[in-house]
């Protein structure tokens, strides 16, 4: 794991205001702390600048691990995973009561493989949204 210095860390999260940029859930409401994500991994060059990092919960950075894109489940063709740097959220997802439905060939690669829709992943929006938490 690459040393990230406090300060781009710090840039990082505050940018983020403490949500994974992937699933929304905020820091607060996770039981692990928030990670700092290389957008593209570092094994594919992705660099350590702001530019590419971005806040991921553990559930979301662990599903993505070292993968930038994926077959798209619909069609097959090869689709990037969300870039929360280059991208708007809503352009790719829509929250429809406590699931994540993907609006897009992006939208469909990054749900599945981060498995954003998984059933304790569900639960625990779920209480959120009673709680008026999330997102
Ligand atoms: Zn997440």
């Amino acid at each position: 794991m690459t040393y990230i210095a406090e300060a781009l860390r710090r840039l990082v999260i505050e940018r983020a205001q403490g949500r994974c940029e992937y699933c929304l859930l905020h820091e607060r409401d996770s039981l692990y702390t928030h990670e700092v994500d290389h957008v593209i991994p570092e094994k594919h060059r992705g660099l350590t600048v702001a530019d590419n990092l971005c806040l991921s919960c553990m559930d979301c950075n662990r599903h993505k691990g070292s993968d930038f894109a994926s077959f798209d489940p619909e069609t097959e063709d090869i689709a990037m995973l969300y870039n929360p740097r280059r991208e708007k959220w809503d352009k790719h997802f829509q929250l429809v009561g406590a699931r994540i439905v993907p609006l897009s060939a992006t939208g469909r690669v990054t749900v599945f493989v981060l498995k954003l829709n998984d059933d304790m992943r569900i639960r625990t929006r779920r209480a959120l949204i009673a709680a008026q938490k999330y997102p």
